[in-house]
């Protein structure tokens, strides 16, 4: 039994053997946690990010490449895929994880340049990913799993920016409609949808919601108090990072249009009677 035991810890150790990966936004947060497990699992990881010093010190620490792409250029994109394609001669798994926060305000006085930005990048973003992904999929092997990036901002009102919920909701459309047409050529499109990791873009979302400082801890409070049916736990980058990989995997083989959500069930149900 016991050599059961560690044949089967054996086979299901490292889900990622041999599999090419381009991960955006992957120099920090959840992108970074996801960079990070996908290497410890054998996959050969791109990380395409704007941040230039970080995400090439993590490729450096984990064996992965670097390369500078900003995802609301679509030739950005497309240089990070074919630096994928070129590198290992092929690519098996998009990560379109990119993603900025805001504009805060009223719907009333929007900004509508910064309502555009943020369309470039979380969604537009996430269309060139699909895009090129998709393209190099069909040329290379036709199979592959693109995984997006959502958010429970797009489920659910009130938890953002008019503009970044918008962008969420309108991802989970792009992925299921994406998923209907490339089906049939073996390649998967899924979400995750997180909800209250306290990363950078959580932390600077809280710092102008209420208007001051605020420190991670007190962030997965509020969160582990009244952003979750789990109460007292609270979601890590790594919890998104091991959702992502199971989509990317071979383990998920059969799902495809699907939107993990990971938010403690917050979206789904309520502690309250009325
Ligand atoms: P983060 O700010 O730590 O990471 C975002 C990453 O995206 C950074 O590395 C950043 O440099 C990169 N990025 C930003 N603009 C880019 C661009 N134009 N081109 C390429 N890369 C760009 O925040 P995070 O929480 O890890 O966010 C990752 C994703 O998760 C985002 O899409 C975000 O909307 C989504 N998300 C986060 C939460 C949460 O609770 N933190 C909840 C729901 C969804």
């Amino acid at each position: 039994m016991e050599k059961c035991v560690d044949d089967m810890q054996t086979s299901s150790a490292k889900r990622m053997i041999g599999k090419v990966a381009v991960i955006t936004g992957g120099a920090r947060g959840i992108g970074a946690a996801t960079a990070k497990l996908f290497a410890e699992n054998g996959a050969h990881v791109v990380i395409a990010d704007v941040l230039d010093e970080l995400g090439t010190n993590l490729a450096n620490s984990i064996g992965a490449r670097y390369i500078h792409c900003d995802v609301s250029k679509e030739e950005d994109v497309e240089s990070a895929i074919k630096l994928a394609v070129t590198w290992k001669g092929k690519l098996d798994i998009l990560f379109s994880n990119a993603g900025i926060g805001g504009p805060a305000g009223s719907i009333t006085s929007l900004d509508m340049e910064q309502v555009k930005h943020l369309i470039s990048i979380n969604l537009l973003g996430n269309v060139h990913g699909i895009k090129h992904a998709a393209r190099a999929m069909l040329t290379c092997h036709s199979k592959g799993s693109i995984v997006c990036t959502s958010s429970s901002a797009g489920i659910m009102g009130g938890l953002a920016s008019h503009t970044y919920s918008l962008s969420k909701a309108a991802i989970i459309g792009l992925m299921r409609t994406a998923a209907c047409e490339l089906g049939e050529h073996g390649i998967r499109v899924n979400c995750i949808s997180p909800h209250g990791v306290p990363s950078e873009m959580l932390m600077s979302g809280y710092r102008l919601f209420m208007g001051n400082e605020v420190r991670p801890e007190e962030v997965s409070k509020l969160v582990s108090e009244k952003g979750s049916l789990l109460r007292g736990k609270t979601p890590t980058a790594e919890d998104v990072a091991k959702a992502a990989m199971f989509l990317a995997s071979d383990d998920a083989g059969f799902i495809t249009a699907h939107n993990l959500v990971l938010d403690g069930g917050y979206t789904s149900g309520t502690t309250t009677m009325n």
